[in-house]
């Protein structure tokens, strides 16, 4: 059977993760793990396929009943990832995808140390400040905020597996593939 692989993706907002992942998980060989978070939904964002969308208390709440692999606060709320789901898509020989920011992964470093980590970076920084105005979907205040945090994110990128560049998206999105094609020939 084919190993399952479980793929941490990392990359600041704004960056065409989204876009690339969208591409990488036509293929039915992946699963996406859908993450909890208290933030509010973004237009056109659907509850239980982008994220479970709930109260901070519900959040707190599982926590205590330690039902995540990891979470982090990030930008004044919290975002998690269910244990649950991912074991089942294990136990299934598929690959599980967590998109997850910085602090998050180095959880997963600890404790799932066998993980693949990817970082996705946006060509400069000023690439993606114009990239998230485009999106729209940001006030100005809130873009700020993130193109600063993109910056300590980047910092990170040093502890990750591979970096991957998302100038040409087509290029990004192959060379996405061929890291996974790599651990899956990989022997040991
Ligand atoms: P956004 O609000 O733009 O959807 O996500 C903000 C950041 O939270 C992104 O870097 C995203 O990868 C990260 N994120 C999403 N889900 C999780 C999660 O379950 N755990 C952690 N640690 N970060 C997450």
């Amino acid at each position: 059977m084919q190993k399952s692989l479980l793929i941490v993706v990392s990359a600041p907002s704004g960056c065409g993760k989204g876009t690339i992942l969208g591409q990488i998980l036509k293929d039915e060989k992946y699963y996406y793990s859908v993450s909890a978070t208290t933030r509010a939904p973004r237009q056109g964002e659907i509850d239980g396929v982008h994220y479970r969308f709930m109260p901070k208390e519900q959040f707190e709440q599982l926590i205590s009943e330690n039902a995540f692999l990891e979470y982090a606060p990030y930008c004044d709320h919290y975002y998690g990832t269910l244990k649950q789901p991912i074991e089942d898509a294990l136990a299934q020989g598929r690959h599980v995808i967590l998109e997850i920011e910085v602090q998050g992964a180095m959880q997963i470093r600890k404790l799932v140390p066998d993980a693949k980590f990817i970082f996705i970076a946006p060509p400069d920084l000023e690439t993606l400040r114009q990239r998230l105005t485009a999106r729209g979907t940001e006030s100005e205040d809130v873009i700020t905020k993130r193109i600063e945090q993109a910056a300590r994110e980047l910092q990170y990128k040093e502890q990750y597996d591979y970096c991957i560049v998302n100038n040409i998206l087509e290029d990004a999105i192959a060379d996405f593939r061929s890291v996974i094609r790599a651990e899956e020939l990989k022997i040991n």
